[in-house]
């Protein structure tokens, strides 16, 4: 058996590690403050990774899931909240760079706008009545309407928008007004400086990844130019939930996962070296802190062996229920290695490890979301335990749509 990571993974870890390192220095600060670093997305654009879900004939890096795992694995060690929030641009620009039901026009268009102007997308799908625990909830309830210049006029709310106030554009999706069918979303770029027709509340007051401003936006009246409208995406749960498992909410879980080695490795380092007093051994030597640390790092590499072989699955067999169960059961898997991480990795570290300048204790709070971000570990669990045993999962009463 050969686990390697392939050339472009491993180069693009690299980078991320390099990454990680230079805007690892404003996150203490961003969080506290609950700002978006707006120099560590500079950084980011400056290494070219604003480009890297747009494919390379489109000009971009081409990163499928694999490489992009490698890569936010890294940036998250450095700072959560930039790596989850830049992982809502991967996201827009891979999916308005890739779907077959997109204009090919607006698709060269954006990435043009990505890759030759930098420009900064953030993701806002989520409203504000849906359930993680839900899937079917996330069928938009934000309304487009066309507009006469062959754009949209776009109204609603949308919620949990992380980076909104860095981006230069919104990807989104909104149910057509001249649609009969309950289940198609038409996406499309929203220019997000639209202040008459815009307005972000600020209600991202949260316990952790308080730097992504993840917040609420009021939207009436919209518009989206014509050379920003996308496409179709007909039977919105299916094609965007199962099909795109790799890349709508794979990406953001392999965020979770840098930061739960992020915390074994706080671990390691600290519970190795520290001696208490009276000990001429680091406190590593007693028992309870070494099999405390032995079961959190085996669970730790357990979910990221899952997280590879779902993100190889991805890439080698493309999108389709069995990739979808790879990732259900990779972010079930690592929702629980957290949980045993938060309780035995916290009581290990000691009241050292929850002071605020050592480190560990942002990375704690920021892990908390981990078993809550879509689907919901529950999710996981019950639609992990559906595909095993041969039912259909959308079946399930909690994918049902109004
Ligand atoms: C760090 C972070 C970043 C995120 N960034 C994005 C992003 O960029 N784009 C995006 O699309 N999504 C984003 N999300 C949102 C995420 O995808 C989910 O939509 C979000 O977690 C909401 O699901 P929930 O179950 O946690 O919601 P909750 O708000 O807990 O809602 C769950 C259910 O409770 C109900 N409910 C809510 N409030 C109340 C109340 N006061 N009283 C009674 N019932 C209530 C709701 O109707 C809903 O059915 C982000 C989430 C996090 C944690």
């Amino acid at each position: 058996m050969d686990f390697q990571l392939d050339e472009q993974s491993l180069r693009m870890a690299e980078i991320g590690k390099q990454l990680a390192a230079e805007i690892a220095p404003r996150a203490a600060d961003a969080d506290e403050q609950r700002a978006i670093p707006t120099e560590s997305f500079a950084a980011l654009r400056s290494a070219g990774l604003y480009g890297a879900g747009i494919s390379t004939d489109l000009g971009g890096l081409g990163a499928r899931s694999m490489a992009w795992l490698a890569t936010v694995e890294q940036l998250a060690q450095g700072d959560a909240s930039t790596a989850l929030g830049f992982n809502m641009h991967y996201v827009a620009t891979r999916i308005a760079a890739e779907l077959p039901s997109f204009d090919p026009e607006v698709k060269k268009h954006v990435a043009a706008l990505v890759i030759d102007d930098g420009a900064l997308i953030s993701a806002p799908l989520s409203e504000p009545s849906s359930s993680s625990l839900l899937p079917g909830t996330f069928l938009p309830t934000v309304t487009a309407t066309r507009a006469a210049d062959g754009g949209l006029r776009v109204s609603g709310t949308k919620m949990f928008a992380s980076i909104w106030e860095a981006s230069d554009y919104a990807f989104m999706f909104a149910r057509p007004d001249w649609s009969d069918d309950p289940t198609s979303v038409i996406a499309f770029l929203l220019p997000v400086e639209q202040p008459e027709h815009i307005v972000v509340e600020d209600v991202w007051h949260t316990l952790g990844m308080r730097a992504t401003r993840s917040n609420k936006v009021n939207i009436t009246d919209a518009h989206v130019p014509a050379e920003l409208v996308l496409g179709p995406i007909d039977d919105f749960v299916t094609n965007w939930i199962v099909a795109q498992a790799a890349v709508s909410w794979g990406g953001y879980t392999g965020c979770y996962l840098g930061l739960a080695e992020g915390m074994v490795g706080w671990l390691t380092e600290n519970l190795g070296t520290r001696t208490a007093k009276g000990y001429a051994q680091p406190m590593g030597y007693h028992p309870t802190i070494s099999s405390a640390v032995g079961r959190v790092a085996t669970h730790v590499e357990a979910a990221r062996l899952m997280m590879y072989q779902a993100a190889w699955n991805a890439d080698t067999t493309g999108p389709g229920l069995g990739t979808c169960h790879a990732y259900l059961k990779a972010k079930l898997m690592l929702a629980d290695a957290i949980g045993r991480l938060v309780e035995l990795g916290t009581a290990a570290g000691g009241l050292n490890a929850l002071m605020r300048p050592r480190g560990y204790e942002r990375m704690l709070r920021d892990v908390t979301t981990a078993a809550i971000m879509p689907p919901n570990a529950y999710a996981c669990a019950e639609m992990a335990g559906l595909i095993t045993m041969g039912l259909d999962p959308s079946q399930a009463p909690s994918l049902a749509t109004a």
